[in-house]
């Protein structure tokens, strides 16, 4: 380790590292650190793949869990998503994300159509999503060549029963399979464009910020490749870091710890 250097900004995943699931169980002391992270003067901001809330429910959730959060502390792939639609004029969509969602969209200003007639299809997280549901889109992705807009490429995600689910990720390397003529783009982690929504939101370059999260293939290689400090907390989808023999080592994080109660902002410096 070189001279110490302390960190300037904190980004933070949400599931498994402030609440264990999508039944928003507090992680063990995370409430009582976050309290601590809100009093000192270090800017900070949660960093989601979360889909199936909108961001005022989710800060409401996590407000029921015992967290204290403004809008300004999240930056989510939902919201990203959303500006990246508008940007691009693409107002006609094929929502395969949460039903309970459509609301959201409509008062966004958007208008939800079946795969026939969309300008674009949108994935997120969607545990009643089926065969036959990706099936009606094929038109629009194999004839028409729209794009695909996943909101993040997550695997896996815990349910709300501890159960792994398939996520986006999987959903959308299905469509992208197919090799149709419109694009795949990603919104959420890993993908650069939220890390650098959160760094923005902070104002800390990434080499004075750390990243924390328990996903350290799908949230914590780009973290580290954009320059930030990572650390790789065992309070969600891993309870030891045996996944990390499975990846290249210079993506590696740099800590690992049991959860956030573990995580000393004092003594995390960049080396
Ligand atoms: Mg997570």
């Amino acid at each position: 380790m070189g001279k110490l250097r302390p960190m300037r900004g904190c980004l933070l995943d949400v599931e498994g590292v402030l609440v264990r699931n999508k039944a928003y169980e507090p992680v063990c002391g995370a409430v009582e650190w976050m309290a601590r992270l809100g009093r000192s003067q270090m800017p900070f901001c949660l960093v989601t793949n979360n889909t199936t809330d909108t961001p005022a429910e989710l800060l409401e959730r996590l407000a029921a869990a015992g967290f204290d959060l403004a809008p300004e502390n999240l930056v989510g792939a939902l919201e990203l998503g959303t500006e990246l639609l508008r940007a691009r004029s693409l107002r006609r969509i094929c929502w395969l994300g949460v039903p309970r969602l459509r609301e959201y969209w409509q008062e966004a200003g958007f208008e939800l159509t079946g795969g026939g007639d969309c300008e674009a299809v949108v994935i997120g997280v969607n545990p009643e999503l089926c065969i036959a549901d990706l099936e009606d889109v094929l038109p629009a992705v194999l004839d028409r060549g729209v794009d695909v807009v996943c909101l993040h490429r997550n695997l896996f995600y815990l349910d709300a029963l501890d159960r792994r689910r398939m996520g986006p990720g999987c959903w959308s390397a299905a469509l992208e399979a197919l090799e149709g003529r419109g694009r795949m783009v990603i919104v959420g982690k890993p993908d650069p464009r939220i890390y650098r929504a959160a760094l923005k939101r902070i104002g800390v370059g990434a080499s004075d910020t750390l990243f924390i999260s328990d996903d350290p293939v799908a949230d914590l290689v780009t973290a580290g490749r954009l320059g930030m400090r990572t650390v790789f907390v065992l309070s969600g989808k891993h309870a030891d870091h045996e996944i990390l023999g499975r990846m290249d080592q210079d993506d590696w994080p740099d800590v690992i710890c049991g959860g956030l109660a573990d995580v000393n902002l004092d003594q995390e410096d960049a080396s």
